[in-house]
Protein backbone atom coordinates (compact mmCIF):
# COMPACT_ATOMS: atom_id res chain seq x y z
CA UNK A 1 0.00 0.00 0.00
CA UNK A 2 3.01 2.01 0.51
CA UNK A 3 6.62 2.16 -0.40
CA UNK A 4 9.07 4.40 -0.59
CA UNK A 5 7.39 5.41 -4.40
CA UNK A 6 4.94 6.50 -3.08
CA UNK A 7 3.72 9.77 -4.48
CA UNK A 8 2.07 13.04 -3.40
CA UNK A 9 -1.41 12.25 -5.53
CA UNK A 10 -1.48 8.68 -3.10
CA UNK A 11 -0.87 10.64 -0.03
CA UNK A 12 -3.80 13.46 -1.33
CA UNK A 13 -5.99 10.62 -1.80
CA UNK A 14 -5.73 9.22 2.03
CA UNK A 15 -6.07 12.84 3.14
CA UNK A 16 -8.91 13.08 1.66
CA UNK A 17 -10.69 9.52 2.18
CA UNK A 18 -14.09 9.27 3.37
CA UNK A 19 -14.37 5.38 3.51
CA UNK A 20 -14.77 4.79 7.13
CA UNK A 21 -13.17 1.13 6.35
CA UNK A 22 -10.38 2.72 4.59
CA UNK A 23 -9.14 5.15 7.54
CA UNK A 24 -9.61 2.27 10.04
CA UNK A 25 -6.74 0.89 8.09
CA UNK A 26 -4.66 3.72 8.13
CA UNK A 27 -5.04 4.08 11.57
CA UNK A 28 -4.44 0.40 11.97
CA UNK A 29 -1.72 0.68 9.86
CA UNK A 30 -0.22 3.67 11.57
CA UNK A 31 -0.03 2.32 15.21
CA UNK A 32 1.16 -1.13 13.94
CA UNK A 33 4.43 0.46 12.08
CA UNK A 34 5.11 2.92 15.17
CA UNK A 35 5.21 -0.52 17.27
CA UNK A 36 7.38 -2.53 14.64
CA UNK A 37 9.78 0.24 14.30
CA UNK A 38 9.67 2.60 17.73
CA UNK A 39 8.45 0.00 19.56
CA UNK A 40 5.63 1.11 22.66
CA UNK A 41 7.92 3.39 24.85
CA UNK A 42 6.68 6.80 25.31
CA UNK A 43 8.89 9.31 25.92
CA UNK A 44 8.32 11.92 27.94
CA UNK A 45 10.37 15.58 26.69
CA UNK A 46 9.51 18.33 29.54
CA UNK A 47 9.05 21.62 27.53
CA UNK A 48 10.67 25.15 29.23
CA UNK A 49 9.05 28.12 27.51
CA UNK A 50 11.77 30.16 28.63
CA UNK A 51 11.17 33.61 26.91
CA UNK A 52 7.84 34.61 25.05
CA UNK A 53 10.51 37.90 23.28
CA UNK A 54 10.16 37.31 19.54
CA UNK A 55 11.77 39.33 16.55
CA UNK A 56 10.18 37.76 13.69
CA UNK A 57 6.17 38.43 12.45
CA UNK A 58 5.10 35.22 12.22
CA UNK A 59 1.00 35.58 10.81
CA UNK A 60 -0.58 32.90 13.13
CA UNK A 61 1.59 33.42 15.93
CA UNK A 62 1.06 35.47 19.28
CA UNK A 63 4.40 35.80 20.15
CA UNK A 64 4.60 37.76 17.07
CA UNK A 65 6.76 41.05 17.68
CA UNK A 66 3.85 43.64 16.50
CA UNK A 67 1.60 41.67 19.30
CA UNK A 68 1.93 44.63 21.63
CA UNK A 69 -0.71 43.50 24.01
CA UNK A 70 1.58 40.67 25.38
CA UNK A 71 3.25 41.12 28.54
CA UNK A 72 6.45 39.59 27.90
CA UNK A 73 8.94 38.01 30.38
CA UNK A 74 12.89 35.70 30.11
CA UNK A 75 13.06 33.39 32.57
CA UNK A 76 16.80 33.59 34.42
CA UNK A 77 19.18 31.01 33.83
CA UNK A 78 18.71 29.97 37.71
CA UNK A 79 15.06 29.84 36.90
CA UNK A 80 15.78 27.29 34.09
CA UNK A 81 18.17 25.22 35.87
CA UNK A 82 15.58 24.88 38.36
CA UNK A 83 12.72 23.71 35.94
CA UNK A 84 14.57 21.35 34.47
CA UNK A 85 15.58 19.88 37.93
CA UNK A 86 12.22 19.70 38.57
CA UNK A 87 10.99 17.91 35.04
CA UNK A 88 13.85 15.22 35.69
CA UNK A 89 13.08 14.15 38.85
CA UNK A 90 9.50 13.87 37.80
CA UNK A 91 10.96 11.29 35.16
CA UNK A 92 11.53 14.06 31.90
CA UNK A 93 14.69 12.56 30.24
CA UNK A 94 14.76 15.38 27.62
CA UNK A 95 14.27 18.78 28.79
CA UNK A 96 13.11 20.92 25.31
CA UNK A 97 14.43 24.67 25.91
CA UNK A 98 11.56 26.56 23.90
CA UNK A 99 11.63 30.48 23.14
CA UNK A 100 10.65 32.90 20.63
CA UNK A 101 13.95 34.40 18.56
CA UNK A 102 15.36 35.66 20.86
CA UNK A 103 18.52 37.09 20.78
CA UNK A 104 18.81 38.15 24.18
CA UNK A 105 19.96 34.73 24.89
CA UNK A 106 22.71 34.81 22.82
CA UNK A 107 25.44 32.17 22.09
CA UNK A 108 26.98 32.37 25.46
CA UNK A 109 23.99 32.73 27.69
CA UNK A 110 22.85 29.88 26.21
CA UNK A 111 25.86 27.56 26.17
CA UNK A 112 26.33 28.50 30.05
CA UNK A 113 22.40 27.21 30.49
CA UNK A 114 22.76 24.23 28.03
CA UNK A 115 26.18 22.82 30.44
CA UNK A 116 24.33 23.54 33.96
CA UNK A 117 21.09 21.30 32.90
CA UNK A 118 23.94 18.50 31.20
CA UNK A 119 25.65 18.58 34.31
CA UNK A 120 23.21 19.10 37.22
CA UNK A 121 20.55 16.59 35.32
CA UNK A 122 21.03 13.39 33.21
CA UNK A 123 18.74 14.10 31.00
CA UNK A 124 19.19 15.17 26.96
CA UNK A 125 18.36 18.89 25.66
CA UNK A 126 16.56 20.25 22.76
CA UNK A 127 16.64 23.62 21.48
CA UNK A 128 13.69 24.93 19.84
CA UNK A 129 15.07 28.94 19.51
CA UNK A 130 14.72 29.80 16.22
CA UNK A 131 17.00 30.57 13.14
CA UNK A 132 20.94 31.12 14.33
CA UNK A 133 23.92 31.78 12.54
CA UNK A 134 25.90 28.50 12.10
CA UNK A 135 28.48 29.86 14.69
CA UNK A 136 25.78 29.80 17.72
CA UNK A 137 24.13 26.23 16.40
CA UNK A 138 28.43 25.15 16.80
CA UNK A 139 28.86 26.46 20.48
CA UNK A 140 25.71 25.42 21.58
CA UNK A 141 26.07 21.87 19.75
CA UNK A 142 29.72 21.99 21.68
CA UNK A 143 27.99 22.95 24.93
CA UNK A 144 26.27 19.72 24.79
CA UNK A 145 22.58 20.40 23.10
CA UNK A 146 21.36 17.18 21.38
CA UNK A 147 18.65 17.86 19.52
CA UNK A 148 17.15 21.05 17.58
CA UNK A 149 13.63 21.70 16.34
CA UNK A 150 12.59 23.51 13.66
CA UNK A 151 9.58 23.42 11.75
CA UNK A 152 9.30 24.68 8.34
CA UNK A 153 5.68 25.20 8.63
CA UNK A 154 4.95 24.69 5.08
CA UNK A 155 6.05 23.72 2.49
CA UNK A 156 4.54 26.04 -0.28
CA UNK A 157 6.86 28.38 -0.87
CA UNK A 158 4.00 31.50 -1.51
CA UNK A 159 2.43 30.47 1.92
CA UNK A 160 5.31 30.55 3.57
CA UNK A 161 6.47 34.39 2.27
CA UNK A 162 2.66 34.79 3.17
CA UNK A 163 3.23 34.13 6.40
CA UNK A 164 6.86 34.62 7.16
CA UNK A 165 7.08 38.26 6.03
CA UNK A 166 10.58 38.71 7.66
CA UNK A 167 11.62 35.17 6.95
CA UNK A 168 13.03 32.77 4.26
CA UNK A 169 11.90 29.75 3.19
CA UNK A 170 15.29 28.50 1.50
CA UNK A 171 16.87 30.26 4.87
CA UNK A 172 14.87 27.74 7.14
CA UNK A 173 15.84 24.47 5.09
CA UNK A 174 19.65 25.76 4.93
CA UNK A 175 19.63 26.00 8.85
CA UNK A 176 18.31 22.23 9.24
CA UNK A 177 20.70 21.53 7.38
CA UNK A 178 23.47 22.80 8.91
CA UNK A 179 22.11 21.54 12.03
CA UNK A 180 21.70 18.27 10.54
CA UNK A 181 25.85 18.93 9.69
CA UNK A 182 27.29 19.58 13.29
CA UNK A 183 25.48 16.73 14.32
CA UNK A 184 21.91 17.47 16.19
CA UNK A 185 19.15 15.07 15.77
CA UNK A 186 16.82 17.13 13.94
CA UNK A 187 13.23 17.36 13.96
CA UNK A 188 10.85 19.68 12.01
CA UNK A 189 6.99 19.96 11.57
CA UNK A 190 4.23 21.55 10.09
CA UNK A 191 0.77 23.21 10.97
CA UNK A 192 -2.46 21.43 9.52
CA UNK A 193 -5.03 23.73 8.25
CA UNK A 194 -3.43 27.15 7.88
CA UNK A 195 -5.56 29.87 5.69
CA UNK A 196 -4.72 29.23 2.13
CA UNK A 197 -2.93 25.70 2.22
CA UNK A 198 -4.07 22.85 -0.15
CA UNK A 199 -4.32 19.38 0.31
CA UNK A 200 -1.47 18.97 -2.05
CA UNK A 201 0.70 21.24 0.32
CA UNK A 202 0.47 18.95 3.38
CA UNK A 203 1.15 15.98 1.08
CA UNK A 204 4.27 17.72 0.05
CA UNK A 205 4.85 18.08 3.87
CA UNK A 206 5.03 15.00 4.35
CA UNK A 207 7.66 14.29 1.65
CA UNK A 208 9.75 16.87 2.28
CA UNK A 209 10.01 15.31 5.98
CA UNK A 210 11.12 12.30 4.32
CA UNK A 211 13.61 14.00 2.19
CA UNK A 212 15.08 16.20 4.80
CA UNK A 213 15.31 12.41 6.71
CA UNK A 214 14.06 14.41 9.95
CA UNK A 215 14.68 12.42 13.45
CA UNK A 216 11.55 14.27 14.85
CA UNK A 217 8.33 15.68 13.28
CA UNK A 218 5.63 18.10 15.27
CA UNK A 219 2.52 18.15 13.58
CA UNK A 220 -0.41 20.10 14.87
CA UNK A 221 -3.41 21.65 13.57
CA UNK A 222 -3.84 25.91 13.04
CA UNK A 223 -5.21 27.91 16.10
CA UNK A 224 -6.54 31.39 15.13
CA UNK A 225 -5.43 33.75 17.55
CA UNK A 226 -7.18 37.00 18.18
CA UNK A 227 -4.07 39.44 18.31
CA UNK A 228 -2.44 38.45 14.86
CA UNK A 229 -3.29 38.95 11.30
CA UNK A 230 -5.00 35.42 10.79
CA UNK A 231 -7.59 36.37 13.71
CA UNK A 232 -10.94 35.05 12.76
CA UNK A 233 -9.84 32.64 10.44
CA UNK A 234 -11.42 29.06 11.06
CA UNK A 235 -8.75 26.77 12.93
CA UNK A 236 -7.39 23.47 11.72
CA UNK A 237 -9.25 20.17 11.80
CA UNK A 238 -7.71 18.12 14.31
CA UNK A 239 -8.90 14.62 12.24
CA UNK A 240 -6.48 16.19 9.62
CA UNK A 241 -3.53 16.86 11.63
CA UNK A 242 -4.15 12.97 13.03
CA UNK A 243 -4.12 11.62 9.56
CA UNK A 244 -0.84 13.59 8.89
CA UNK A 245 0.87 12.08 11.87
CA UNK A 246 -0.61 8.83 10.81
CA UNK A 247 1.06 8.77 6.86
CA UNK A 248 4.41 10.63 8.25
CA UNK A 249 4.29 7.73 10.73
CA UNK A 250 3.76 4.91 7.95
CA UNK A 251 6.39 6.49 5.41
CA UNK A 252 9.06 8.04 7.68
CA UNK A 253 8.81 5.07 10.14
CA UNK A 254 11.57 5.01 12.76
CA UNK A 255 10.46 8.92 13.41
CA UNK A 256 10.34 10.43 16.67
CA UNK A 257 6.37 12.10 16.40
CA UNK A 258 4.81 13.94 19.60
CA UNK A 259 1.09 14.10 20.22
CA UNK A 260 1.43 17.93 20.53
CA UNK A 261 -0.04 20.46 22.87
CA UNK A 262 -2.35 21.85 20.02
CA UNK A 263 -3.73 18.68 19.13
CA UNK A 264 -4.69 18.64 22.92
CA UNK A 265 -5.79 22.11 22.88
CA UNK A 266 -7.65 21.49 19.72
CA UNK A 267 -9.26 18.09 20.76
CA UNK A 268 -9.14 17.10 24.63
CA UNK A 269 -9.01 13.32 23.06
CA UNK A 270 -6.75 14.61 20.69
CA UNK A 271 -2.67 13.36 22.36
CA UNK A 272 -4.89 10.38 23.25
CA UNK A 273 -5.49 9.13 19.77
CA UNK A 274 -2.49 10.37 18.33
CA UNK A 275 -0.84 8.30 20.49
CA UNK A 276 -2.82 5.42 18.81
CA UNK A 277 -2.27 6.58 15.21
CA UNK A 278 1.60 6.97 15.18
CA UNK A 279 2.92 9.45 18.04
CA UNK A 280 5.73 7.97 20.44
CA UNK A 281 6.55 11.01 22.54
CA UNK A 282 4.64 13.71 25.03
CA UNK A 283 6.21 16.94 25.53
CA UNK A 284 4.16 18.07 29.32
CA UNK A 285 4.85 22.03 29.82
CA UNK A 286 7.46 22.01 32.56
CA UNK A 287 7.60 26.10 32.56
CA UNK A 288 6.78 27.50 36.28
CA UNK A 289 3.12 28.35 36.31
CA UNK A 290 3.59 32.18 36.71
CA UNK A 291 4.74 32.63 33.05
CA UNK A 292 2.42 29.90 31.25
CA UNK A 293 -0.31 31.94 30.17
CA UNK A 294 1.91 34.86 28.58
CA UNK A 295 3.40 31.91 26.11
CA UNK A 296 0.24 32.18 24.02
CA UNK A 297 1.74 31.18 20.89
CA UNK A 298 -2.48 30.26 20.11
CA UNK A 299 -4.97 30.93 22.74
CA UNK A 300 -6.35 28.49 25.26
CA UNK A 301 -3.43 26.17 25.51
CA UNK A 302 -4.27 22.90 27.17
CA UNK A 303 -3.16 22.93 30.16
CA UNK A 304 -1.79 25.78 30.24
CA UNK A 305 -2.33 26.18 34.30
CA UNK A 306 -1.71 22.73 35.29
CA UNK A 307 1.36 21.90 37.77
CA UNK A 308 4.56 19.57 36.27
CA UNK A 309 3.84 17.25 38.66
CA UNK A 310 0.21 17.19 37.46
CA UNK A 311 0.45 17.17 34.05
CA UNK A 312 3.10 14.65 34.27
CA UNK A 313 1.14 12.54 36.28
CA UNK A 314 -1.88 12.43 34.07
CA UNK A 315 0.12 11.26 30.56
CA UNK A 316 1.16 8.82 33.14
CA UNK A 317 -1.89 7.59 33.82
CA UNK A 318 -2.82 8.17 29.65
CA UNK A 319 0.17 5.83 29.18
CA UNK A 320 -1.50 3.30 31.29
CA UNK A 321 -4.77 3.33 29.82
CA UNK A 322 -2.82 2.12 26.67
CA UNK A 323 -1.02 -0.09 28.07
CA UNK A 324 2.50 1.68 27.39
CA UNK A 325 5.59 2.42 29.24
CA UNK A 326 6.91 5.54 29.61
CA UNK A 327 10.65 5.43 28.95
CA UNK A 328 13.35 5.38 31.24
CA UNK A 329 16.08 6.05 28.08
CA UNK A 330 16.69 9.48 26.47
CA UNK A 331 14.87 8.73 23.38
CA UNK A 332 17.84 9.57 20.86
CA UNK A 333 17.62 8.99 17.19
CA UNK A 334 17.14 5.92 16.09
CA UNK A 335 18.46 6.16 12.55
CA UNK A 336 21.80 6.63 14.07
CA UNK A 337 24.21 5.58 16.95
CA UNK A 338 24.53 8.91 19.19
S1 LIG B 1 6.44 31.19 15.41
FE1 LIG B 1 8.35 31.40 16.54
S2 LIG B 1 9.57 32.82 15.30
FE2 LIG B 1 7.46 33.04 14.63
S3 LIG B 1 6.63 34.76 15.83
FE3 LIG B 1 6.15 32.84 16.94
S4 LIG B 1 7.79 32.53 18.37
FE4 LIG B 1 8.49 34.03 16.85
Amino acid sequence: MFDDGTTSREIEGWLCETDGARLKELWRLADDTRRRHVGDEIHLRGIIEFSNHCRRNCAYCGLCASNSGLQRYRMTAAEIVEAAKKGAAQGAKTIVLQSGEDTYYDAQRMCGIIRRIKSECDVAVTLSIGERPALEYRAMRDAGADRFLLKHETTNRRLFQKLHPDDDFEERIACLEELKSLGYQTGSGNIVGLPGQTIEDLADDILLFRELDVDMVGIGPFIAHSRTPLAGYSDGSSELALRVIALTRILLKDVHIPATTALATSDPGGRYKALQCGANVVMPNITPVKYRARYEIYPDKAESLETPERNIARIRRMAESLNRPISTGYGHTLKHAV
